[in-house]
């Protein structure tokens, strides 16, 4: 589904990612950690070409994200993205939110794209705030929002990039609850987050990265239990 291979990236003298390579398969539910600084932003932005790799590869759904013969925007249609700050458009209500892209990318009628936006919001838990405007939202809220907004598109792949980190703390267990839901229907997805809890719930893999690096990639049960690298142990025993 994805195919990252030996991706480097550079900010003038800064390694930013450092031969990084990342296969992640139909389904799998990958989660990056790492500290301040070590490329987790920049590897996921590098999926749907908000950064470009200076070297290697990175293929979505068959697609190479960075050749000019592909449609960068046709790529991106099959790529959720749901960033630290909500993202929400202030002018629209929450249901416009929802069917804007839809209706103009996808071409689907609006009472098809309201509809889905609907169910979505009955997921989500909020659909009796369609009709307001996310200033009146509480940030949890506005990012369940921002969450719902990803599927509308019926995307093949959700990325998450710190997705609760800008939230109060009471407000970080329904947005995870959103994402477990999406988990177990089976999307494919790739989360940046520190949310350790829901890392062991949900992943099939967690990365950890520093420095631009890799260093260590393991399932949930070894990641935690016997983690090898000196430097994912002294990060464990900093969050956990
Ligand atoms: P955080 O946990 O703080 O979000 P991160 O792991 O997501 O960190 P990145 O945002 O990927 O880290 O940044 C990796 C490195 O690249 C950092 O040293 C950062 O300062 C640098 N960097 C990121 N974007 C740019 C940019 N547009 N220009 C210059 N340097 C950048
Ligand atoms: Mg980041």
């Amino acid at each position: 589904m994805i195919r990252i291979s030996h991706a480097w990236k550079f900010f003038g003298e800064l390694t930013a990612l450092n031969d990084v390579s990342l296969d992640v398969m139909p389904g799998e539910k990958v989660v990056i950690c790492g500290p301040s600084g070590s490329g987790k932003s920049t590897l996921l932005r590098s999926i749907n070409r908000l950064e470009t790799v200076d070297k290697g590869s990175i293929i979505v759904d068959g697609q190479d994200v960075n050749s000019p013969d592909n449609d960068i925007n046709k790529i991106r249609q099959e790529l959720g993205m749901v960033f630290q700050s909500f993202n929400l458009f202030p002018h629209k209500t929450v249901l416009q939110n929802l069917t804007m892209a839809p209706m103009r990318l996808r071409k689907i009628p609006r009472a098809e794209a309201e509809n889905r936006a609907l169910e979505l919001l009955k997921k989500v838990g909020i659909s009796d705030k369609a009709n307001v405007f996310p200033a009146m939202l509480s940030g949890g809220q506005q990012q369940r929002v921002a969450i719902a907004r990803a599927p509308a598109m019926n995307p093949k792949i959700m990325l998450f990039d710190e997705p609760t980190s800008a939230l109060d703390p009471e407000m970080i267990g329904e947005v995870l609850d959103v994402m477990v839901t999406l988990a177990r229907e089976g999307m494919t997805m790739v989360c940046v987050t520190h949310e350790m809890g829901f890392a062991r719930e949900v992943a099939d893999r967690i990365i950890f990265m520093d420095h631009g690096q890799v260093l260590e990639e393991n399932a949930p049960q070894e990641f935690f239990g016997a983690p090898k690298h000196p430097r994912l142990q002294k990060f464990l025993n900093q969050i956990l």
